[in-house]
């Protein structure tokens, strides 16, 4: 089934009752080509891009929930390209260029909206910093314009500028990033490897991995034993346990991130915004609420839900940035559950067990990596080689010290990625 206005008109004047489930509900095979362990986005992009790139299609995606129950459905949605160091910056890049145009290619709505994302800065010192990051971005064919105080102020009037602590100086911004609705890009790219006959398994939860002779030859799973030489392991802020399943301990520590919705207000705010002063973003959603974040809640955990104190932090720095927010009655608030790197950087590699891959270490800013880090995960599960945009998100570099990326020069504190 395609969507289209045609469709949607004829469903509209027929009682919607034409409209199939988005992907089939099939019982695990006991072999398949390759696995994947995961149905966040991650994972379904992998399996989206190993059937329609390299025509894999006798793989399945193993999910202990629901598909789009984990990370993806809760994050803020926020999908940029404005990394400064190479191995990101080429990565992000080649992310945004797959988002420009994933709707076309999966046929389906993921409301991908490019607004625009102010970073602002409050120093000279960190105005440097943006006309570095700035330039970088330039270099690697993004787009990046640098706002004086006044060209933020035309943009955002209602920030406040007078605020003694945090003087807004400026902004650093990256018209070509925006937002994306999260779910749908679960459901659109589930809907899209269906279609290519990869069987999408939920409520299958992987408890153990299979290694004969330094090789992976199957998972163990609740709903019985599944054979494949392949099998990646896509999890994000269940990596540890999962990889633990394969006797390897990853550089990873799980950390909750809460997310906060206001509301639906009229439209106030056309763009993403970030304060420089503190760790807070927001957008406004196409229904109105104000959408928002800030830090993880600084100790190791798998709850998918957060603290009191820690958005009682978030919201202290959005009435800094933003008084008027104030205002908005606060509706909901989430945890999801973040795969923390040391280098605030993530891993696509493959492992010491032959046929055993590995993602990982996404950090705050998994959403906007999703449609690369299928392309380039699939690319190296089918060839055996990494994809160019991909080839330092190495496991490696952990061990060695070398090819880190530590992308805001924090050192390896998790909170600060
Ligand atoms: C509150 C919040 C805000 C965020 N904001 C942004 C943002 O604005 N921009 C951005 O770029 N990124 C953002 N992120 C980060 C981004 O959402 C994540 O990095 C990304 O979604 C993680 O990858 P995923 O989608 O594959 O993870 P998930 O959706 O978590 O997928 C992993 C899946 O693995 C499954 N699983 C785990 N263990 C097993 C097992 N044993 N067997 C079978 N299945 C298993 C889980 O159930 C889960 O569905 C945010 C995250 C959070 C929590």
């Amino acid at each position: 089934m395609r969507f289209s206005a045609l469709k949607i008109l004829k469903e509209g004047l027929t009682g919607n009752r034409g409209w199939a489930p988005h992907w089939r509900d099939p019982a695990p095979k006991p072999e398949y080509d390759a696995l994947i362990i995961g149905g966040g986005g991650h994972g379904l992009s992998t399996a989206y891009y190993l059937a329609s790139q390299h025509g894999m299609s006798n793989i399945a995606v193993l999910e202990k929930g629901y598909l789009g129950g984990g990370n993806i459905g809760r994050n803020t949605t926020i999908v940029r390209a404005n990394y400064g160091l190479p191995g990101n910056s080429e990565f992000y890049s080649h992310s945004l260029k797959l988002w420009e145009r994933l709707e076309e290619e999966l046929n389906y709505n993921v409301m991908h909206s490019q607004r625009g994302i102010v970073n602002l800065f409050h120093s000279d010192g960190a105005r440097d910093a943006a006309a570095r990051r700035g330039n970088a971005m330039i270099n690697q064919g993004d787009d990046a314009i640098l706002l004086d105080r006044a060209g933020v102020r035309r943009m955002l009037p209602f920030l406040d500028f007078d605020n003694a602590r945090f003087p807004i100086y400026g902004g650093l911004y990256h018209p070509r990033g925006g937002t994306a609705r999260h779910d749908a890009v679960a459901w659109g790219y589930a809907r899209g490897a269906d279609q290519r006959g990869v069987d999408l398994i939920q409520n299958c939860e992987v408890t153990g991995i299979d290694i004969e002779n330094g090789a992976v030859t199957g998972v163990q799973t609740t709903r019985g034993p599944i054979r494949a030489k392949k099998v990646a392991m896509i999890t994000a802020g269940r990596s540890g346990q999962v990889a633990a399943m394969a006797g390897m301990r990853l550089p990873i520590e799980s950390h909750v991130l809460q997310a906060f919705v206001t509301e639906g207000l009229k439209p106030v705010l056309d763009t993403v915004v970030t304060f420089g002063m503190g760790h807070f973003y927001i957008s406004q959603s196409d229904k109105g609420g104000l959408v928002f974040g800030g830090d993880i809640d600084m100790y190791a955990s798998y709850a998918q839900r957060g603290n009191l104190p820690t958005a009682e932090h978030v919201i202290e720095a959005g009435m800094a940035l933003m008084p008027m927010i104030g205002r908005a009655k606060l509706l909901r608030s989430w945890g999801g559950i973040m795969d923390m790197s040391p280098d605030g950087s993530p891993i696509i590699d493959r492992t010491h067990i032959d046929g055993l891959f590995l993602n990982t270490g996404w950090c705050y800013g998994g959403f906007k990596a999703v449609p690369a880090s299928g392309h380039c995960m699939a690319h190296l599960m089918a060839t055996g080689r990494p994809h160019e945009a991909a080839a330092r998100f190495r496991l490696d570099r952990f061990e060695t010290g070398q090819g880190l990326m530590d992308e805001e020069a924090t050192g390896s504190q998790h909170n600060l990625h």
